[in-house]
C-alpha cells in the first residue's frame, strides 16, 4: 500500500503517479523506473497543489509541477501507443470501432477535433473514453506519422494493459476549462 502525498488517501502502486526529486525539483517518473525515494501522489490537481506545496513551501509553483507532470504524462501514453500498434492490438478509425463488438475492455481514444456528435456516437459502445486530451495529429504522430487519427481503439490486454491504466490518470489528471 501506498500514501497519497497530498491528500493521504491509500492506495496500490499503479493508482498513483510517482515523482522522484531531481535538482531540488519534483520529476514525475511516469514509467515507475526511477531510482531513489519516491512521493506517491494521486492523478488530480488538487492533490499535485497539496504536494507542492507541502514539500516544496512557496518555492515552485503547482501550475508549473501540474503541467510538466500533464505533459509528461501524455507523451508516455503516446509512447505506449505506438509500442502497441506494433503488437497490434490498436483499432484506428471510426469504421473500424463501429464494427467491434460492444463493451469491449479497452480504451477508446477521442482526438479534440472530432464533432460532438461523432464522440456521442463512439462512445455509446461502452468503452472506457479519453477525450479531449490528444489531438488527431498528435495520434497519427504516434501510429504512423503524417496522418490524422480522430479515433482510435486499444484492447485492455499485453501492454494495452499499461495503456489502459496511464489513460485512467490522463484522464482523472485532465481539468475541464
Ligand atoms: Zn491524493
Amino acid at each position: 500500500m501506498r500514501t497519497c502525498s497530498g491528500c493521504r488517501k491509500k492506495g496500490e502502486n499503479e493508482e498513483f503517479i510517482r515523482f522522484v526529486i531531481h535538482e531540488g525539483k519534483p520529476l514525475p517518473d511516469v514509467a515507475r523506473k526511477l531510482p531513489g525515494r519516491g512521493f506517491n501522489v494521486c492523478p488530480s490537481y488538487d492533490c499535485i497543489k497539496r504536494f507542492v506545496k507541502k514539500q516544496f513551501k512557496g518555492r515552485l509553483n503547482p501550475e508549473d509541477v501540474y503541467s510538466e507532470t500533464f505533459n509528461a504524462l501524455k507523451n508516455y501514453f503516446l509512447h505506449l501507443l505506438s509500442l502497441c500498434h506494433k503488437t497490434g492490438v490498436t483499432v484506428i478509425g471510426q469504421d473500424n470501432i463501429k464494427k467491434l463488438k460492444d463493451g469491449r475492455e479497452g480504451i477508446l481514444i477521442l482526438s479534440s477535433d472530432l464533432s460532438p456528435k461523432t464522440k456521442e456516437n463512439l462512445k455509446k459502445k461502452g468503452f472506457f473514453p479519453l477525450e479531449d486530451v490528444f489531438s488527431s495529429e498528435e495520434l497519427g504522430g504516434a501510429i504512423r506519422k503524417e496522418t490524422r487519427i480522430g479515433a482510435l481503439f486499444v484492447e485492455k490486454v499485453g501492454l494495452g494493459r499499461k495503456l489502459y491504466e496511464v489513460g485512467r490518470k490522463l484522464k482523472s489528471l485532465r481539468r475541464e476549462d
